[in-house]
């Protein structure tokens, strides 16, 4: 089934190809492959009104030929693009190797973003990579991206998975699949790194001006420019580690080339949610020294920027030691900046308003107590934004009763009522989180039996996180035993 121009037209694609445009070194062309036998396994539909495309009137046969790349959308033109990274602290030259781009659609509300998709077949980058996806990664993607959308959490969405009909070869035979994600854009820390470390100045000159127009437009006019940028990047990434931190998502592979200059959550492959508080908490398989374990993520975004900032160095001062102290005076402000995100967030779980000295301390009392107690995360939260008293047995422990006076006192200095208090507290402490055990239940139902029911009631849910009504209560409970839960990249 082909999708024909006159349809195509129809959907409502609005192609940009902006990046194609910048120099060749950037990227390479690519062609998704052909493949056997595409059948839609999930669309977003929301999220297609979002983009002002049209999906409602497509067969299905046609949408999954779409989704696998048999038929480009029109004005796209598909490119892989070039980058490096630090992975695990060593640095390699990369690129897409499993991921083409169509291109930049522009929405209806003006938006310039990114239709990529991942598992499309190798391009010149795929080194030893076969350049495929299996379902069961691709929608793991979906279901965790859509939910920190739900939460309000900067990330790439999902707008379709479709299977391809032709297995992929992992550590068992899994069906291949294709997702397409949508984007503010790709470009990393990665990327940068990548014109760097060619010693490229122009080049790199061009790209930070490209990024500045698209991502930081109304960046503060200034002679140093570049600095401005690199403060604008550092303040986005702060933010956006601190909201991880308050939902308790670990990224799991926060390598610099899965970090978006964007300031969205990019590239989730062993993702995943912390059940009971820890700070030591790590799921991915390969994670084995613990490196980006959910309490050093925030240290991680620094040593990220780090580099980022090094690759900026020659646009920063044409004295090199200088520009080094430019870039280190910078750096040096991130610490604070992550705090005051964190604690901001913190106030708000706690129902705070006003601004105390004993804030940081309440908060980390509350944290020590629930790391001693295992006590879950995301219910301990929701629960002390209920109106009732709190019952569980955990709650009567002495040294949680010891915290709950002193944030008892602390409410007193403000004078909101309790009820508006709680309620504050629900609009930010989510109900619902993907639970890695109901997330796993998901895919092996799709993966297995073709059975998509059980994903799309979770999806539902996710979809209103901060609602705990009576169809969300088994996605609230915690696992019993998670204590061998391990996720894996799905490469
Ligand atoms: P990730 O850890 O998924 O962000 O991937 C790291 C790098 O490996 C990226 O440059 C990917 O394009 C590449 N890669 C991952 N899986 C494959 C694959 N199956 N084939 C080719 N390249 C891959
Ligand atoms: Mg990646």
């Amino acid at each position: 089934m082909t999708v024909s121009v006159a349809e195509q037209n129809q959907m409502g694609w609005q192609f940009d190809n902006t990046y194609s445009r910048l120099p060749e070194v950037l990227f390479a062309s690519a062609k998704p492959a052909a493949v056997a036998a595409p059948r839609v396994v999930i669309l977003n539909h929301r999220l297609a009104d979002d983009l002002g495309l049209q999906l409602e009137g497509m067969s299905p046969e046609a949408a999954a030929s779409l989704f696998a790349g048999q038929d480009l959308p029109v004005g796209s033109l598909p490119i892989a693009q070039a980058y490096a990274g630090h992975q695990y602290g060593n640095f390699t030259m990369l690129g897409d190797g499993r991921a083409i781009l169509l291109g930049e659609h522009r929405t209806p509300s003006g938006q310039l973003v990114d239709i990529q998709f991942k598992g499309s077949g190798p391009t010149r980058f795929s080194r030893r990579g076969d350049g495929r996806a299996a379902l069961g990664p691709m929608l793991r993607e979906y279901i965790i991206s859509e939910a920190m959308f739900a939460l309000g959490i900067p990330t790439t969405r999902s707008l379709a998975v479709v299977t391809t009909g032709e297995p992929v070869m992992r550590e068992t035979r899994r069906q291949g699949a294709v997702l397409t994600r949508v984007a503010a854009s790709h470009i990393r820390v990665g990327t940068f790194e990548y014109v760097a470390g060619r010693g490229d100045e122009a080049n790199l000159r061009l790209l930070a001006d490209y990024t500045i127009n698209r991502h930081y437009p109304n960046l503060p006019d200034s002679p140093n420019r570049y600095l401005e940028f690199f403060r604008a990047v550092m303040d986005r990434q702060a933010a956006l580690v601190a909201r991880w931190q308050l939902v308790g998502f670990i990224h799991g592979v926060m390598n610099t080339d899965n970090m978006a200059i964007s300031g969205e959550t990019i590239d989730y492959g062993p993702c995943a949610f912390m059940n009971a508080y820890s700070p030591t908490t790590v799921f991915s398989s390969i994670d084995h020294a613990g490196r980006y374990a959910y309490g050093n993520q925030p240290a991680i975004v620094q040593w990220n920027l780090t580099r980022f900032a090094e690759t900026l160095i020659p646009l920063l001062d044409p004295d090199q030691e200088k520009a080094i102290a430019i870039a280190t005076d910078a750096l040096n402000q991130y610490p604070a900046l992550f705090q005051q995100y964190w604690l901001t967030g913190m106030r708000a779980k706690l129902g705070l308003q006003s601004v105390e000295a004993g804030d940081f301390e309440l908060a980390q009392s509350l944290l020590t107590w629930m790391q001693k107690a295992k006590a879950d995360f995301t219910n301990t939260f929701r629960d002390l934004s209920a109106d009732e008293p709190l019952s569980k047995a955990l709650y009567q422990e002495a040294e949680f009763q010891a915290w709950h006076s002193q944030w008892q006192l602390r409410l007193n200095q403000e004078s909101r009522p309790t009820t508006a208090v709680h309620a504050a507290m629900r609009g930010v402490n989510p109900a619902v989180i993907p639970r890695n055990h109901r997330v796993e239940e998901a895919l092996a139902a799709a993966e297995n039996n073709n059975d998509l029911s059980v994903l799309e009631r979770l999806l539902a849910v996710l979809a209103k996180p901060f609602e705990a009504g009576t169809d969300s209560a088994i996605y609230r409970e915690p696992p019993t035993d998670e204590c061998d839960y391990r996720t894996f990249c799905g490469t």
